[in-house]
């Protein structure tokens, strides 16, 4: 199977051959199409499975055939554990997107650095790779609007529910609007992720690899 059978575009395609990925790896090959047709996503994987790009591609993929967003409404939320992930996740966001006709505008913010610098950057942010703490922080001061959030994704889910951002993501979770595609990743199945999966998603396609 080839990454341009999955559905993507040119741009994308010429962005994930630079970055050396020739084939898709299994995960890829099922949620991509799946997120491309609108679909909820709960998806068991591990890091080193090629989740983020799983869900990076299509969502570039959608991002782009809209027009630009109006000042401070993000619309694509991916919220992460830790600081680290927020890089490494927007780093992807903005290697598979360097090919894109029309510039996306992606940030990761996360705690534990002053918040400043980064509400100064949020300006056309139309992708948000945040931590849930720093992300309410954000919302209190007003730099961020969550009101038109099209696309949420929870990377590492269970890692979130373990560090204790369950309040924070159920406060968060309340900021978003009804009507909108919902993306899961978790490395495992608790309890606690079967409850968001029952709250957050709808018709899911489940995706384990
Ligand atoms: P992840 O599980 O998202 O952390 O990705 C693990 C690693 O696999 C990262 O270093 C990616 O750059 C790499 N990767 C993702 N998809 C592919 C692919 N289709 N072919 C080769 N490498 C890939």
């Amino acid at each position: 199977m080839s990454f341009a059978s999955l559905g993507l575009s040119e741009p994308l395609l010429k962005a994930a051959a630079a970055q050396q990925y020739t084939q898709p790896y299994p995960i890829q090959q099922e949620a991509i199409p799946a997120i491309l047709r609108g679909k909820d996503i709960m998806g068991i994987a591990q890091t080193g499975s090629g989740k983020t790009a799983s869900f990076v591609l299509p969502i570039l993929q959608q991002i782009q055939g809209k027009p630009a967003a109006k000042n401070r409404r993000i619309r694509v939320l991916v919220l992460v554990p830790t600081r680290e992930l927020a890089v490494q996740v927007n780093e992807v966001f903005k290697a598979l997107g360097q090919q894109l006709p029309r510039k996306v505008k992606t940030l990761a913010v996360y705690g534990g650095v002053s918040i400043n610098p980064q509400m100064m950057q949020l300006q056309g942010t139309e992708i948000l790779v945040a931590t849930p703490g720093r992300l309410l922080d954000l919302v209190s001061s007003k730099a961020v609007q969550l009101s038109e959030v099209e696309t949420l994704v929870l990377d590492e889910a269970d890692k979130m529910l373990n560090m204790g951002f369950e309040e924070e993501m159920h406060k968060i979770f309340a900021l978003l609007p009804a009507r909108r595609q919902n993306i899961l990743f978790s490395a495992t199945l608790s309890n606690n992720i079967e409850d968001i999966k029952e709250n957050l998603l709808q018709d899911p396609v489940k995706i384990e690899v």
